[in-house]
């Protein structure tokens, strides 16, 4: 299957999750010359090795340069460690990175045959503004986005429902849950196979490669590969999908000492890596970091065949993998909300940086293994903030007493006409609906 196919499908026939059937590799020589390259320059390089056989490099170029067109800020904060701003993208998480170059690649393909595609989306939140904005007003794309009315916050809603053009919007009287079982109900439904109904959720193979880059940019800031230097990351992590963007750069040769998977409650995935037993979390636990609410990562299944295993789609493991290859790449920790709200306070406090309870669960995650296994003084260790705080603006006033200043991609939506629909949670209403606009 051609990286095409697995893009626009998004997932396959049976079910499956696709990966690379190679993983090209970086040269010491690319990696030493990525410390004087951009952002945009080290994309280019690395997804080339993947798509230069379907996207010609004129066009890879032009979509990298008008995909990352904001800063990526590594912001020290103690001894060797630092903090990785995702979040200065349009929507302020560091899904932005993934859905604007996926967006901009699908636009490049349908073009080339002239189709067209629906993508169809649930979301809690971030997901849906990512999307929303990174596909706003590319040619033969649409969007169709459900939230849940009573589980996204006001500005949530807004970055979704204010753009209009080629994204709509559908406010479901239900739960998350519900949105979903309603977007997979259409896909498996084949009096809509005319819509040419896409997903791009985390399981599209189209995020991943987005998400291998800013592990590889960090390591050309702070590391000398001529020195020999390896790094550490910590990665707030609950469908799993960054982390994996992390452990394939690492398979392309970029020298990663460790992952320390973060997960909140949340923690099937750092119980399966001690006891060698995974067992779904059902239902998922509400914690502080939403964004993280899963769980079932569905990227797992992903991580274990990257590990010479077998995880079906229930998530019974049918082929061990290699456990302790894997304990020695990830160190994974689930962190409570209390721990979490701790270290929000006290990285404030100490170090006067300002972490939303996803970034905390990392940087909390990141302190356990430090403590437990002491690295050498000179070790860069960097932890993933992927949201912007003011998107916490709550958490961050109750919780340490600082209201952050809005990103300017996030002022001014107050103003702005907002658009969506009313629907219930019955499946007749929305296929009319969808009968009825495509
Ligand atoms: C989606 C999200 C995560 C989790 O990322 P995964 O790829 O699903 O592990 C973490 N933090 C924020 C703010 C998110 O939106």
């Amino acid at each position: 299957m051609t990286f095409r196919e697995a893009l626009l499908k998004g997932q396959a026939p049976d079910r499956g999750l696709y990966l690379p059937q190679t993983i090209p590799t970086v040269s010491a020589d690319e990696l030493a010359r990525f410390a004087h390259s951009s952002y945009a320059d080290i994309a280019y390089t690395v997804t080339r090795k993947f798509l230069h056989s379907e996207i010609p490099d004129a066009e890879l170029r032009a979509i990298v340069d008008d995909a990352y067109n904001f800063p990526v800020p590594l912001e020290h904060v103690t001894a060797g460690h630092y903090v990785m701003r995702l979040d200065q993208g349009p929507t302020a998480s560091f899904k932005d990175f993934a859905a604007r170059m996926m967006g901009r690649v699908m636009q490049y393909f349908l073009k080339q045959d002239n189709q067209q595609l629906l993508i169809l989306t649930a979301t809690s939140g971030d997901t849906g503004s990512a999307i929303a904005n990174a596909f706003y007003g590319l040619d033969n794309i649409r969007v169709l986005i459900l939230f849940p009315v009573a589980e996204v916050t006001e500005r949530q809603r807004k970055q979704m429902t204010t753009l209009q053009k080629n994204i709509r919007v559908l406010g479901l009287d239900g739960k998350f849950d519900d949105c979903q079982a309603l977007v997979k109900q259409a896909f498996a439904d084949r009096e809509l196979a005319r819509l040419n109904l896409s997903s791009a959720n985390s399981i599209n193979i189209g995020r991943l490669l987005p998400q291998m880059i800013y592990y590889f940019y960090a390591y050309a800031q702070l590391c000398r590969v001529e020195n020999g230097e390896e790094i550490i990351f910590a990665v707030p992590s609950g469908n799993f999908g960054d982390v994996m963007g992390g452990l394939l750069a690492q398979a392309m040769g970029l020298p990663v000492k460790k992952f320390v998977v973060a997960t909140n409650a949340n923690d099937a995935f750092p119980t399966f890596l001690q006891t060698g037993r995974y067992e779904k979390i059902a239902p998922s636990r509400n914690c502080l970091s939403s964004a993280m609410n899963v769980g079932h990562p569905s990227n797992v299944a992903r991580v274990i065949a990257l590990y010479g295993g077998h995880m079906d789609e229930q998530g019974n493991i049918r082929q061990m993998p290699d456990l302790a290859r894997l304990r020695q790449t990830i160190y994974a920790v689930g962190i409570s909300d209390e721990l979490t709200k701790a270290t929000m306070q006290a990285v404030y406090e100490t170090h006067h940086v300002l972490l939303e309870p996803h970034g905390a669960v990392a940087w909390a995650g990141l302190q356990q293994y430090v403590q437990e296994v002491p690295p050498a003084a000179a070790q860069i260790c960097v932890a993933l903030e992927t949201a912007h705080p003011a998107k916490f603006a709550h958490e961050m006033q109750t919780i340490i007493g600082v209201d952050p200043a809005l990103p300017p991609s996030l002022e001014g939506l107050e103003g702005l006409p907002e658009t969506f629909r009313p629907i219930s949670s019955a499946y007749a209403e929305f296929k009319q609906y969808l009968d009825a606009n495509y």
